[in-house]
């Protein structure tokens, strides 16, 4: 990579980019191309072919995305769970043990819960506040350590930095979805971490039109993953890879600006009388605020809040809103609302989602591009009378 590709801003526009630009195309080409055309001496290992992700959409994307977070190697996938899946099952052979963070993206915790045990693999769920209690967890058979930068729904933060340290300590592969915080954010390498994986489908895309993952890591874990890749299929189509490409160039403008306006959506919401506990990392008194400014950038674009209300009131809120969608995902240019417990939280036993405190009512928020002020207006008059 060229030595003037510095900052995360320019190695979006540049970095991985054809040289020269193919037929003077500034834009790259959609290359919708299954297969290529190869000499008789080309080896096996150069012949192009789209399950292979070795496409010019997937080489460019490739290099762009291990540029953004220093990794030496990067692949894309058809989507964020295909990212978690393969790289789990990349790691991990039967009789393998994983530890993992106690709250999951729904998806995940459906993978481990429900894949696991019939594919010879076996897991357990640590408290990521309290370091200490790990060293219980490990067993002979322990061979990685997963978790999310910021826990979704709730916005937790975990010591990072010593989960690094648990994991090369114990020998243990530490993997990071650092969805939530973007490159932006939080660039997990830098830290410690072995993989950094991405729902591309959320910030890095950053439209609300495709389904994406991504994984960055070192070249050697990188070529395992796509080797399971190549054999499990669930790889990104070129057309699906143009689009993630051209989103992800805005990515700094966009993130930034979120970053922003849930900073001040959460204030005016505890400062609200109507709201009874809003949790974002970036208020002084959420319990992991000065673990979230000690590892990340900006504090994201994620918020979630209960009403005195409950149900009832999250009902009503929710219908009198405006602007935003009420929709899962998040990390769009669109402000998205949701009740996880009823999406992306549903999958997981009613048990499960109160012992990790995902209560019925609780509304999650992804903040979108809009007019900070506008959002706002719409927040305080839908809350009015609730
Ligand atoms: N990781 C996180 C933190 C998510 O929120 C999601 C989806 O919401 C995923 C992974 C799964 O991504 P996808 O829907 O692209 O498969």
């Amino acid at each position: 990579m060229p030595a003037n590709f510095k900052q995360l801003e320019t190695k979006l526009i540049h970095a991985g980019e054809p040289m020269p630009h193919i037929q003077g195309s500034v834009s790259i080409p959609i290359f919708q191309s299954a297969t290529f055309e190869h000499t008789e001496d080309t080896d096996y290992h150069n012949i192009k072919y789209l399950r292979l992700s070795n496409t010019p959409n997937h080489l460019a994307l490739h290099q762009k995305l291990a540029s953004l977070e220093d990794g030496d190697a990067a692949i894309v996938t058809g989507s964020g769970m295909a990212a978690i899946s393969t790289t789990l099952l990349a790691c991990l052979s039967v009789g393998d043990h994983l530890l993992a963070q106690d709250c999951l993206y729904g998806g995940t915790y459906g993978l481990l819960s429900q894949d696991f045990s019939e594919l010879g693999l076996s897991f357990d769920f640590f408290d990521s506040s309290n370091p200490k209690s790990w060293k219980t967890m490990l067993r002979p058979n322990t061979k990685a350590i997963y978790v999310e930068a910021i826990t979704n729904p709730l916005m937790q933060v975990t010591d990072l930095e010593a989960v690094t340290d648990f994991a090369k300590k114990n020998g243990l592969i530490s993997i990071i979805d650092n969805t939530f915080t973007s490159p932006v954010n939080f660039r997990p390498l830098k830290w410690g971490f072995d993989l950094s994986i991405h729902s591309a489908t959320k910030y890095l895309n950053g439209h609300s039109d495709i389904t994406a993952g991504a994984v960055i890591g070192s070249r050697s874990l990188i070529k395992k993953i796509s080797n399971k890749l190549d054999h499990f299929g669930g790889i990104l189509d070129p057309h699906a890879a143009f689009l993630l490409h051209r989103g992800i160039k805005t990515l700094v403008l966009r993130v930034k600006a979120q970053n922003q306006s849930a900073l001040q959506v959460a204030q005016f919401l505890q400062a609200h009388p109507a709201i009874s506990i809003v949790n974002y990392p970036g208020l002084k008194n959420h319990p992991n605020y000065q673990l979230a400014t000690h590892l990340f950038d900006g504090y994201g674009g994620m918020l979630s809040f209960e009403l005195h209300s409950g149900i009832i009131g999250a009902k009503t809120f929710l219908e009198n809103l405006v602007l935003p969608i009420q929709a899962p995902s998040l990390g769009g240019v669109e402000s998205l609302i949701t009740r996880p417990a009823f999406t992306t939280h549903c999958g997981l036993s009613k048990e499960d989602r109160q012992r990790i405190g995902i209560s019925e009512d609780l509304i999650r928020f992804s903040v979108g591009i809009e007019a900070t002020s506008d959002l706002i207006q719409d927040f305080e008059d839908a809350l009015k009378g609730i």
